[in-house]
């Protein structure tokens, strides 16, 4: 059965606007992606109908409103194959993740003469929270490099590793070339070390199916506003023998156990030990509703239909004089590149005079446009909305721009 691509379509509303005179092409989602009506009405019936704060009340619509949170955690539990809800924490995206990993498990885990692995792929927000916990502890940061194809020089991670390494945190999708890293091999790697590691999903979730289970991963993180979910939400995933030992993060309301004065403060178990104040009780709601909808679509289904039109993509871009594409052929979501010696602002402004909406900038990854040695990469996203119309519409917008600007 073919991808139900113009029923996606008409859920997405926003997906029919007009931008400077002709329909909107939208290619970046992986920056952030659209929201279908199932996940904007689930979060207004919420704050319609439904809203109090959780924890807190024993009266109706606080004890429903708990219950809709709990089972947000189970349906994300599900998701990513986890074995227990519990092993999942609510943050506010990839980042908060990543430096609650960092803070919580870091300080407590990580000393002197210590080092944390990371990839030349990183967004920054997988690199920034491990140079900062390094500096704090006086532990080194060591870094998996790339081949020119955009893959990881994989034969590289056995000479990184060694008895004082603590942990691997490695993208599984590169939010710039797209590459798919071998993480499943690379966590089996890091294990044998006995290293722990932290797989960054932000831009794997959306793409095909996950189960934390078979990666045996230690952490997994990704965002909810990249999975056509809300903004202000995302989610930790910790082994539960690993997040019931680590320490609070931030410390407020809902995640003590007792606080006294004089005595001191104990703690809730985890996960709520590091959900500290009223949560995005909203966004978890509208973060189910988006984990529904790409659920009944099938994700193996999703990520089929993306791989088709990343084959057209790329073979009807190759037409285009003077592009350069970063990246490898097999690849998920996304395809950088530049124009020329044109500026990827250029580049993107005309596209977006064509109502064509691509990411231009570093990408949150300046380390890698100083491996390509280029300031700054167009970014075209293509996910499962998107259309091989609308790759033609980049493809005759690429080249007239080539026209025009020589
Ligand atoms: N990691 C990767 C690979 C990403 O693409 C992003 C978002 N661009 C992040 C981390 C950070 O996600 P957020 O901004 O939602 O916290």
């Amino acid at each position: 059965m073919s991808f139900p691509v113009n029923a996606v379509r008409a859920d997405f509303p926003v997906l029919l606007r007009e931008v400077n005179g002709s329909p909107l092409a939208y290619l970046d989602s992986a920056a952030s992606a659209q929201k279908p009506n199932q996940v904007i009405d689930a979060e207004a019936e919420f704050y319609r109908h439904g809203y109090a704060a959780v924890h807190r009340g024993i009266h109706t619509l606080s004890a429903e409103a708990t219950q809709r949170m709990e089972q947000v955690r189970e349906k994300a539990a599900a998701f990513l194959n986890a074995r227990l809800p519990e092993e999942l924490v609510f943050v506010r995206g990839t980042t908060e993740g990543i430096n609650l990993v960092a803070n919580s498990w870091g300080n407590s885990q990580v000393c002197a003469g210590d080092n944390i692995i990371i990839s030349a792929m990183e967004h920054h927000a997988n690199i920034v929270p491990w140079q900062m916990l390094c500096e704090r502890v006086g532990a080194q940061l060591r870094v998996v490099p790339l081949n020119q194809d955009g893959t990881l020089q994989l034969e590289v991670l056995p000479t990184l590793l060694d008895k004082r390494t603590r942990l691997l945190a490695i993208t599984q999708v590169s939010n710039v070339l797209g590459t798919e890293n071998p993480v499943a091999q690379m966590i089996a790697l890091a294990h044998q070390h006995g290293a722990k590691v932290l797989v960054d999903g932000a831009q794997a979730v959306m793409h095909h199916p996950i189960d934390v289970q078979a990666l045996d991963c230690d952490f997994y993180v990704f965002s909810g506003h990249k999975l056509y979910g809300p903004t202000g939400i995302g989610v930790l995933y910790a082994k539960e023998e690993i997040l019931q030992a680590m320490p609070p993060w931030e410390g407020g309301g809902s995640m003590i156990a007792t606080v006294r004065l004089r005595e001191g403060t104990t703690y809730a178990k985890a996960p709520w030990r590091f959900e500290a104040g009223t949560p995005n009780t909203g966004g978890i709601i509208g973060l189910g509703a988006a984990i529904d909808y790409v659920t009944a679509l099938g994700l193996k289904a999703i990520g089929e239909y993306e791989q088709t039109l990343m084959r057209y993509a790329l073979a009807a871009l190759a037409e285009v004089p003077d592009l350069t594409l970063y990246g490898p052929s097999q690849r998920q979501g996304v395809i950088a590149f530049n124009l020329g010696k044109h500026h990827a602002y250029d580049v993107g402004s005309f596209l977006d005079n064509y109502g064509i909406a691509v990411r231009t900038g570093h990408h949150c990854a300046m380390p890698l446009m100083a491996f390509y040695n280029v300031p700054a990469m167009c970014r075209a996203s293509l996910v499962m909305y998107n259309t091989q119309e609308e790759v033609d519409r980049l493809v005759a917008g690429l080249k007239r721009i080539h026209q025009l600007l020589g």
